[in-house]
């Protein structure tokens, strides 16, 4: 099994939307990544999708003209397109056997309609709670035409690749954990842990439940600890020197 990290744009916020009380007005570029990884039988997983294509030339896609336009702004170059960053690895959607969504946000499953062939692994709670939900585009993955298969707590989903319960961000939310011949762990936090800041400032208060989202996070710290794993955040800019992208390839 392989992975390597996706560039799927920034997405410029509020610090207060990343940790409260981290200059709280200040817009910050962020990155938003997919995690491509080729399993041991050669199909393809997609870990989260990133924000919709459709915001390339068109920031305000999602959010124009509501409470937080201001406040939650996609910065997509032609490049972060997910279509032309698979194609850079010689693949398209449909070469896209699986698809993990840490939770359904705009920026984690704003894609999620290109991969009709594939089958999307997403916790029911999350799934059901966003369903009709505004504060989860529901355009982007609430569709006939894609195959969810809806995951009832922590579970090897498939071989290497494990999902478990981050919930306190969103109900629902889940993390994943990787197990690769060469690296080792690698744990992807989701938005369960946005940015490095929030264990900094142990605030967690931007997440929709602060107690279970700290406890998540905590839990997250330890596992990460005990297996000496490869810890990557949702969003931590500092991350993409730490964690370099594609084409670098983990092994
Ligand atoms: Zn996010």
């Amino acid at each position: 099994m392989e992975m390597t990290i996706l560039p799927l744009g920034d997405c410029i916020c509020a610090g207060s939307v990343l940790t409260p009380g981290y200059h709280d007005t200040e817009m910050t570029p962020v990155p938003v990544s997919g995690y491509l990884v080729t399993l041991d039988d050669g199909k393809r997983l997609l870990i989260d999708t990133g924000m919709s294509r459709d915001h390339i030339g068109n920031p305000q896609l999602t959010y124009g003209g509501t409470p937080i336009q201001d406040a939650i702004v996609p910065d997509m170059d032609p490049a972060d397109d997910i279509v032309a960053r698979l194609a850079e690895a010689g693949l398209t959607p449909d070469d896209i056997d699986y698809v993990i969504n840490t939770h359904l946000h705009f920026d984690h499953a704003g894609n999620n309609f290109l991969f009709t062939k594939a089958t999307i692994f997403v916790q029911r709670e999350q799934h059901d709670f966003a369903d009709g939900h505004e504060s989860f585009p529901n355009q982007y993955w609430n569709l006939p035409e894609l195959t969810y298969e809806l995951v009832d707590g922590r579970r090897e989903v498939l071989p290497g690749v494990e999902v478990v319960p981050t919930p306190g961000h969103v109900p629902g939310h889940q993390s994943v954990i990787l197990q690769l011949p060469e690296t080792g762990t690698v744990i992807l936090s989701g938005d369960a842990v946005h940015i490095a800041k929030s264990y900094e400032l142990d605030n967690w208060d931007g997440h929709m439940d602060p107690v279970a989202a700290r406890a998540s996070a905590t839990m997250l710290e330890q596992l990460a600890q005990e297996r000496h794993a490869e810890y990557i955040l949702g969003h931590e800019p500092a991350q993409v020197q730490q964690y370099p992208r594609f084409p670098h390839v983990y092994r």
